[in-house]
This record gives C-alpha cells, sequence and structure tokens, in this order.
C-alpha cells in the first residue's frame, strides 16, 4: 500500500530528473554557443578566406578547399595552365594562381623564371575582370 505521501515524493523525484535533464541540456547548448562563437566570429572578421581566390566569389564550407589560409571551390582548384586536378598536399602555387607541379616546372623551365609565370596570371586575372556583364 501506498500512502499520499509516497505518491508525491515519487512525483517530486520525477519532476526533480526532469528538471536535471532540462538544466542539462540548457548547460550542455550553453557551452556549445560558447565553444562555437569564438570560431564563427574569427570566421566573420577574416571574410575574405571564405571567399574563392581563383573566382572570387563566396566558397561554402561543403564546397571549399582551404590551402595556406586561402579558399578555394573544389571546382576551382585546379591547375590553371590546362586545368588538371590538383589536391592541397600536390600543388603549386604562386600569386595566389594554382598550378599543378608537372607544369609549374615546365613553365619554369621554359622561361627560365617565375616571370613569366606571374605574367601570365595577372593578365588571366585581367581577362577574367574584363568579362562583360550579361
Ligand atoms: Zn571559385
Ligand atoms: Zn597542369
Amino acid at each position: 500500500m501506498y500512502s499520499k505521501f509516497d505518491y508525491e515524493w515519487r512525483i517530486f523525484i520525477v519532476r526533480s530528473l526532469m528538471c536535471y535533464l532540462v538544466l542539462s541540456l540548457i548547460l550542455k547548448s550553453l557551452s556549445w554557443f560558447q565553444t562555437r562563437s569564438p570560431s564563427k566570429a574569427a570566421s566573420m572578421f577574416s571574410g575574405t578566406q571564405e571567399k574563392c581566390a581563383t573566382c572570387g566569389k563566396t566558397a561554402y564550407p561543403l564546397e571549399k578547399v582551404t590551402v595556406e589560409s586561402q579558399a578555394y571551390h573544389k571546382s576551382c582548384f585546379k591547375c590553371s595552365h590546362g586545368g588538371c586536378p590538383i589536391t592541397p598536399s600536390n600543388y603549386a602555387a604562386l600569386e595566389g594562381i594554382l598550378y599543378c607541379k608537372h607544369h609549374f616546372a615546365q613553365l619554369f623551365k621554359e622561361k627560365g623564371s617565375y616571370n613569366h609565370l606571374i605574367k601570365s596570371a595577372s593578365m588571366k586575372r585581367a581577362a577574367a575582370a574584363s568579362v562583360p556583364e550579361a
């Protein structure tokens, strides 16, 4: 036989358990915000990192490749001299322009210096900038 007191005691236990669960959930979400917000703020302040260095458009996390704190679209992260596939661990970059190691070495051998590469890179950029808007 349960007395009325027993019944109320059980209700009290259940309520405090639920309170504890809700509180721990709130605390968890609070600590989640606290750990997440600094990186969120940092990425907001360094907004240029979220722009693709090749096409200048915003690179969202899912389609982004980050190399040396510079962001690229996965589709833009390729050799600018022939579109060869490159990976973050196997590429060459000059003045923010990407090359595969093969073409980088080839162009360097052809011209004997990096000046040609820089020139063609800046020409590519100028051409991209002067594309008329549709
Ligand atoms: Zn891009
Ligand atoms: Zn290449």
